[in-house]
């Protein structure tokens, strides 16, 4: 099978998806982002349309329509929200999604305010934050939301003073992504989850157009956008479609007893939530001998997919889970563009097969 994929733009498509900032919940500009880019492919019979909560939602046609199927992947990320101006000025936070606070101990963020927009720079750090001035608690104090705060980079000494900058509780805070593509083949960033599940998306539509092919059934491509908060895909897939392939991280390649790595494209067999369709997972593993494509077969004990959401939501269908192998997930993750390569060409090889 031809599988035309370009590595490079994909990767270029990823870092400029990688530097919109996504929190769950703030999702408009990334949605202009992702749609600026597969517009100008002009794919024939493409309908485009979005949910009320706000995915976007592509339809392609397919050379037939008996057995329909979605293509997800989630374009929200992790990120934060003020819970507090506190006394001192600072801001005291909640997560959005789920992570350890020192995976975003010393980065610094940009603070939007809800209401105007306006944005201003910080950073996150503890309260006690320099060793020469409360070393033990430095090292020793576990780090919990109250013991992490924003540090703005405004002349604000007390509450009122960073209020009056039109900070307040509600406001967004997107961590500094640190995108940065190695000569090596390394793309590190936060949000690999899920944005390089997007960029497969993205690469396998520009391959499509590439050979000028219809998939081989009716298409939908679900761009969601509040996976990390559990509900992405529980709205919006269409009732019919037969097979749902969720293309999301294949999480913890250093963890112990997973299987993934960064150079292959993972395929979940089982979640959290129990396992992914047996077949589907059986054929697509033999698309991947079939044309030579790196994968590696793997369990998530700790982590339920947007198939799982549509799943619980009543959808009865055939779900299986790929994706790109990352390393240190919900964290400063990395990946390397062999898995980015490996995951869009199972995905435009399954687009393919009848
Ligand atoms: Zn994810």
């Amino acid at each position: 099978m031809n599988l035309p994929v370009d590595t490079e733009r994909v990767i270029d498509f990823l870092s400029g998806l990688l530097n919109t900032p996504s929190p769950t919940g703030y999702y408009q500009e990334v949605m202009q982002y992702v749609w600026r880019a597969i517009e100008p492919m002009n794919l024939p019979s493409l309908t485009v349309a979005y949910n009320r909560k706000g995915a976007l939602i592509l339809t392609l046609a397919g050379q037939r329509d008996d057995s329909p199927r979605a293509i997800s992947a989630h374009v929200d990320t992790l990120g934060a929200m003020v819970r507090e101006v506190k006394s001192n000025g600072r801001l005291l936070l909640t997560q959005l999604g789920g992570y350890g606070w020192q995976a975003v101990e010393s980065e610094n963020v940009t603070v939007q305010s809800l209401i105007s927009g306006k944005r201003i720079r910080g950073t996150i750090q503890t309260i006690s934050p320099s060793v020469h001035t409360a070393p033990s608690e430095l090292r020793e104090s576990h780090r919990d939301a109250e013991r992490m705060e924003v540090r703005l980079d405004v002349r604000a000494s007390n509450k009122e003073e960073t209020q009056a900058l039109g900070i307040d509780v509600g406001d967004l805070v997107f961590f500094d992504p640190r995108v940065e593509v190695t000569d090596t083949g390394y793309v590190k960033s936060r949000h690999l989850d899920d944005k390089a599940g997007v960029a497969a998306l993205y690469g396998a539509l520009l391959a499509l157009r590439e050979l000028g092919a219809a998939p081989a059934q009716r298409t939908t491509f679900f761009f969601s956008n509040y996976e990390e908060v559990g509900h992405g895909a529980s709205a919006g897939i269409p009732s019919d479609v037969h097979e749902y392939v969720v293309v999301d991280m294949a999480a913890s390649t250093t963890g112990e007893h997973q299987n993934s790595d960064e150079y292959s494209v993972g395929i979940g067999v089982k979640d959290s939530t129990g396992p992914y369709d047996l077949d589907l997972t059986r054929r697509l593993s033999a698309l991947c001998k079939q044309e030579g494509i790196p994968y590696k077969l793997d369990t998530y004990p700790n982590y339920g997919s947007d198939g799982s959401a549509f799943l619980r939501a009543g959808g009865d269908v055939r779900v299986a889970l790929i994706g790109p192998g990352l390393d240190a997930s919900h964290a400063y993750e990395r990946t390397h563009r062999d898995s980015l390569e490996a995951t869009t060409k199972l995905l435009l090889a399954y687009l393919l097969t009848p």
